[in-house]
């Protein structure tokens, strides 16, 4: 690059800069700004060529890097907005969140552990994922949509909690009723990143999995997410995070909390909306 075209490029690249910073200050929720922020950091890299220091708080080792939608690694298609803007959330956090492959996921506490593609662990500021299937149908370019879809439709709900988490909107390590109910708000706040992320791949054509078909139908109204996946998902929580045994201790769950379900259904709709 020619000094005169750097020179041009520089108060852009200052005003993308300070945009980046504010970011990173802004308080949690803010999905449409934190959008803009990864718009101005995509400005930025361009301006001056190479990857500022700062976008490094979530830590890939190399198998997880396809991940990264600065990585390269994936067409640029598959990395959307809604997926962009929350990995870029997650980079801008004062905290280091570590993003590593393992063998096996579990979720849920003791013998109601169920397994999953990926998860995070709050304890350690951990994102652990299974092995990728990408390559299994690297030949085939609708099975490949599907794998990926659900990869990182898993992957951006993981990102999801580690926000929530970090930026203090759930207390997600204490041991607390309270605590343990707040875990349930985080996992509706990431099914509607899921489901966004999924919604703007089926737009595009791609095929999604069945599960996300599912998700995107249950946030589709309030009534859908009473009586869709979301409600049925939310059964299998309540019983592995609050020991829930009774139908009547449930509904009186997503009585209490209906807030959250509006704040859910908003948060996806929010998610949907920049580009
Ligand atoms: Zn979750």
């Amino acid at each position: 690059m020619s000094k005169e075209i750097l020179q041009q490029l520089q108060p852009a690249a200052r005003r993308a800069a300070a945009d980046v910073e504010n970011a990173r200050r802004r308080p949690p929720g803010q999905v449409v700004a934190d959008h803009r922020a990864a718009a101005a950091h995509r400005t930025l890299v361009q301006a001056i060529g190479t990857p500022v220091v700062a976008q490094r708080r979530l830590n890939f080792e190399s198998s997880t890097r396809y991940l990264d939608y600065e990585s390269g690694i994936l067409p640029a298609s598959f990395y959307n907005a809604t997926y962009t803007a929350t990995l870029h959330g997650a980079k801008g956090l004062d905290e280091e969140v570590a993003v590593k492959q393992v063998e096996s996921v579990t979720v849920g506490l003791g013998a109601k552990e169920g397994s999953a593609t990926a998860s995070y662990v709050p304890d350690a500021q951990e994102i652990h994922v299974r092995a990728s299937n990408r390559e299994r149908y690297a030949e085939d370019p609708s099975a490949l949509q599907q794998t990926l879809s659900g990869e990182l439709g898993a992957f951006a709900h993981e990102t999801e909690h580690a926000l929530d988490h970090l930026r203090g909107v759930v207390d997600y390590t204490g041991g607390s009723m309270e605590a343990n109910e707040n875990k349930i708000r985080t996992e509706w706040r990431a099914w509607a990143v899921e489901a966004a992320v999924a919604t703007r791949n089926r737009d595009k054509g791609f095929l999604i999995t069945p599960s996300q078909t599912l998700l995107i139908a249950g946030y589709a109204s309030k009534d859908a997410f009473k009586s869709g996946y979301p409600w049925t998902r939310t059964k299998k929580y309540l019983i592995a995070y609050l020991d829930f045994n009774e139908m009547r201790e449930m509904r009186e769950f997503m009585e209490r909390h209906d807030a959250w379900i509006d704040e859910a259904l908003e948060y996806y709709r929010i998610n949907l909306m920049y580009d």
